[in-house]
């Protein structure tokens, strides 16, 4: 059993796989002082604010076939749709107007010149009716360099969540078809283009995939060392029926101990990386009601809040046993409020929330 200073020592000091990965593996009393600690050097680095991303889930549209995602090109049995200019708009005004100061913009994966121009024309109009004042993360995986720079350098969007899936080539190549439109090496190459483009760059796995061992997740934290992140947003890997790796469904950890590993990762970034922004997903929430809270007890401080249209959800379905399909985001913002509450931190309304991680970079250049 490790106290508090050694584990400052064993995961701030160049830690090595082995140590993360008893951490990893920490439960009951290890794993409350796990929680402490990053809880503690939350506070210290990020404050106990938990920043609202609202999360617009543009389309369901996509060109590729990942073996985990519900809604992967291969799924005939989903309606498509993708949400009209003016849905967007009103999604990204109930967003400001209730002071969320951010949003997120989230899609299938489409890279076609329409698509782009699409978007661009989205981002513009958001950007007007909004005064410049929204903090846009987008989320619409791999893009050419010429978009992203236009994004950020004429949008003046600052943020990309890009998640690996994971950091290891091996499985990133079990879990997606192999096939040019789904290069390990192309994920790669568009997180390091982020960096050079200068966005806060967020990236993330799943936990409990089928084939991925511990250490493999431990890799995935070395990874997100390496790659210097300034977000991160993991989430438990939870299968849906209507994928290829369904098939592997008796074979995964018990939705608990993903549920649990989850909480250990968010808890080693917090200690590790301090300064960064991490999220509590909604697929904590899929497994646990309280789920988000346990995630904010263990050192996240970002919630994506479901600005979509109720009409939409059912067919953004990535994995099953999606929650809150049913609520309107009125619905949200107060059940959140008294959830978010109960942890001890308060809601960084009318605030960007960026990361502070972001920043001090920029000073060392
Ligand atoms: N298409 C973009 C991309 O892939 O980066 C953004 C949207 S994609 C639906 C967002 C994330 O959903 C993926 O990065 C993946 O980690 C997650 N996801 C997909 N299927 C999932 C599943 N079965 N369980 C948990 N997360 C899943
Ligand atoms: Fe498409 Fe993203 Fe799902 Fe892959 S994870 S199938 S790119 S929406």
């Amino acid at each position: 059993m490790y106290n508090k200073e050694e584990i400052l020592r064993l995961l701030q000091d160049n830690p090595k796989n082995e140590d993360i990965t008893d951490f990893l593996n920490a439960n009951d009393e290890q794993q409350n002082v796990l929680f402490k600690t990053a809880v503690e050097i939350k506070s210290k680095y990020v404050g106990n604010i938990v920043y609202f991303r609202g999360l617009i889930e543009y389309s369901n549209i996509c060109g590729k076939n990942c073996k985990y995602c519900g809604i992967r090109k291969g799924n005939k049995k989903l309606s498509r749709y993708t949400m009209t200019e003016q849905e967007v708009i009103d999604a990204a005004l109930y967003a400001y107007r209730a002071n969320y100061a951010s949003i997120a913009l989230q899609a299938g994966e489409l890279s076609s010149e329409k698509f782009v121009q699409k978007v661009t024309s989205i981002l513009e109009r958001i950007n007007t009716e909004t005064n410049n004042e929204l903090g846009i993360t987008l989320s619409l995986g791999e893009q050419n360099e010429e978009t992203l720079k236009m994004w950020k350098e004429k949008l003046g969007i600052r943020r990309y969540l890009l998640r690996i899936e994971s950091s290891n080539r091996e499985l990133y190549e079990k879990i997606h078809p192999n096939d040019e439109t789904h290069s390990y090496q192309k994920r790669l190459d568009t997180l390091k283009l982020l960096r050079k483009l200068n966005y806060q760059v967020g990236t993330g796995v799943m936990i409990g995939l089928p084939f991925q061992t511990v250490e493999n997740l431990a890799e995935d934290i070395l990874f997100f060392k390496a790659l210097d992140v300034d977000m991160i947003g993991m989430g438990p890997y939870i299968e849906h029926s209507e994928t290829p790796l369904y098939e592997y469904k008796d074979q995964l950890l018990p939705i608990d101990e993903r549920y649990n590993l989850t909480l250990n990762m968010i808890a080693i970034c917090r200690i590790m990386f301090k300064d960064i922004n991490i999220v509590a997903s909604t697929a904590m929430q899929a497994i646990n009601p309280t789920g988000r809270e346990a995630a904010i007890r263990a050192g996240a401080n970002i919630i994506m809040p479901n600005l979509t249209p109720q009409k939409y959800r059912e067919n953004y379905l990535l994995y099953q046993n999606k929650p809150c399909l049913n609520e309107d985001a009125q619905h949200c913002k107060k059940c959140l409020e008294n959830r978010i509450e109960l942890t001890g931190n308060t809601i960084g309304y009318g605030q960007w929330g960026d990361a502070g991680h972001y920043f001090s970079r920029q000073e060392q250049v």
